[in-house]
């Protein structure tokens, strides 16, 4: 099943550049949770990150601090070949800062 609605999964896709947001190298070809809906993550976008299938499969129900931290220590049971030490950055948006009116 397809999570986000189409609005949702272009802009995540277009904020990554079309790269999966666990290792910046694949392409994504679908959106993962990052709260794993078993702990209760919400398909809201806040909790979507675009992922390759290596690295939404490796994760599976994982939370990401798991995850990393199971990639680290070699010890993830599914997903052989992923690309190793994942790096999650959120997407900056440059801040308009406008001088404070005296
Ligand atoms: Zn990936």
């Amino acid at each position: 099943m397809s999570v986000g609605n189409p609005s949702t999964r272009r802009h995540l896709f277009a904020a990554f550049g079309g790269r999966c947001g666990y290792c910046l190298t694949a392409a994504a070809d679908h959106l993962d949770h990052l709260v794993p809906r078993a702990a209760g993550g919400t398909n809201s976008r806040f909790n979507l990150i675009p992922a390759c299938t290596p690295c939404g499969t490796s994760k599976g129900a994982l939370s990401v601090a798991e995850w990393v931290a199971r990639r680290a220590a070699g010890t993830l049971t599914t997903g052989a070949g992923a690309p190793p030490v994942p790096v999650y950055r959120v997407p900056m948006k440059p801040v308009n800062h406008r001088p404070i009116a005296a």
